[in-house]
């Protein structure tokens, strides 16, 4: 497939790094545009070259292709630097989905950008916007935490910062995990948290499954399946709770702090100082702050 970009017809692309987001699954969920830069820019770094080929066949694209990897061999960043330089233009693109999300590119991303190299988006698939825009949960706040940490210690501790989130909850997970994983989040938010596992995301399997943390952990150990291919997993945030249950002594204290301190730290004080829980009293701080707001 040959396509020009309307605005480049008939001149050559700018020189520049261009980030170009690729398919997450559904191999024709890709932009008009991105298949344009592909095709035009003087080469494309992959993640995994070999990866990546299927999907330049599939679009007639013949621009070769070098590897790249942020952790990996540090020349190859020096030599797609070198490149760019001298006036090259250069694609970014990963095994799937966009660049430096969860992916390779951080690193030649804010180095191109330190040398004044144009670097240009060009965006598409993801898989935590495509998770978040389908699972029904708030999307007017969403927080993306990309993958937990493997080791079990350090995974509760990165859930239990969380504890007080009210932004919709947005985690990459291997379904190898996906129970263990579950078993934590429902040690830390409770077995009655809202959760939605989004796998397979515009592949023939798709499936977005809602329930609570216990009702998830009960499906996935049920059945095989979920335990398998890619997924998304995201939490509904924390209740925002109008104070109910207070005494009126938290609150006169937290109005107090809350005039000095941010809200979590004078959650956490008039916690220790009153015995009542840091959740709620910050939730209270939060619809209390809103409704100043109105
Ligand atoms: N850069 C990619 C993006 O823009 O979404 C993410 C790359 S990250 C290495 C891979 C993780 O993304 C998977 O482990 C899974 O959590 C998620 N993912 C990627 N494709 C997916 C899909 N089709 N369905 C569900 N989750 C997916």
């Amino acid at each position: 497939m040959s396509i020009t970009l309307s605005s480049e017809a008939g001149t050559a692309l700018d020189s520049g790094l261009y980030i170009v987001a690729t398919p997450i699954g559904h191999l024709e969920d890709i932009t008009l545009r991105a298949i344009a830069v592909l095709g035009q820019v003087d080469i494309i770094a992959a993640e995994d070259t070999r990866h990546s080929s299927r999907l330049l066949q599939k679009y007639q694209i013949n621009t070769p292709l070098t590897p790249y990897h942020d952790h990996t061999n540090p020349t190859q960043r020096a030599k797609i630097i070198a490149r760019l330089q001298q006036g090259h233009s250069v694609a970014l693109i990963s095994d799937a989905g966009t660049p430096l999300i969860s992916d390779p590119g951080y690193r030649l991303v804010s180095e191109a950008r330190e040398l004044g190299i144009k670097v240009v988006p060009v965006p598409g698939a993801c898989a935590a916007i495509a998770a978040i825009c389908a699972a029904g949960l708030p999307s007017d706040r969403f927080l993306f935490e990309g993958f937990l940490p493997a080791k079990k210690g350090a995974r509760l501790d990165a859930l239990s910062a969380r504890i007080d989130e009210i932004a919709t909850l947005v985690y990459y997970e291997s379904p190898r995990r996906l129970v263990d994983t579950l078993r934590d989040m429902i040690q830390i938010f409770g077995a009655d948290r809202v959760a939605v596992i989004a796998r397979e995301l515009t592949k023939l399997h798709e499936q977005i499954k809602t329930g609570t943390l216990s009702e998830l952990v009960g499906q996935v150990n049920a059945d095989d399946n979920l335990r398998r291919g890619e997924c998304v997993l995201l939490i509904k945030g924390c209740e925002v709770v109008r104070g109910e249950g207070l005494p009126q002594d938290a609150i006169a204290i937290m109005q107090t702090l809350i005039a000095e301190l941010p809200l979590k730290q004078a959650a956490r004080l008039t916690a220790q100082i009153t015995g009542e829980k840091k959740n709620a009293l910050y939730s209270w701080a939060l619809s209390f702050q809103n409704d100043d707001e109105a």
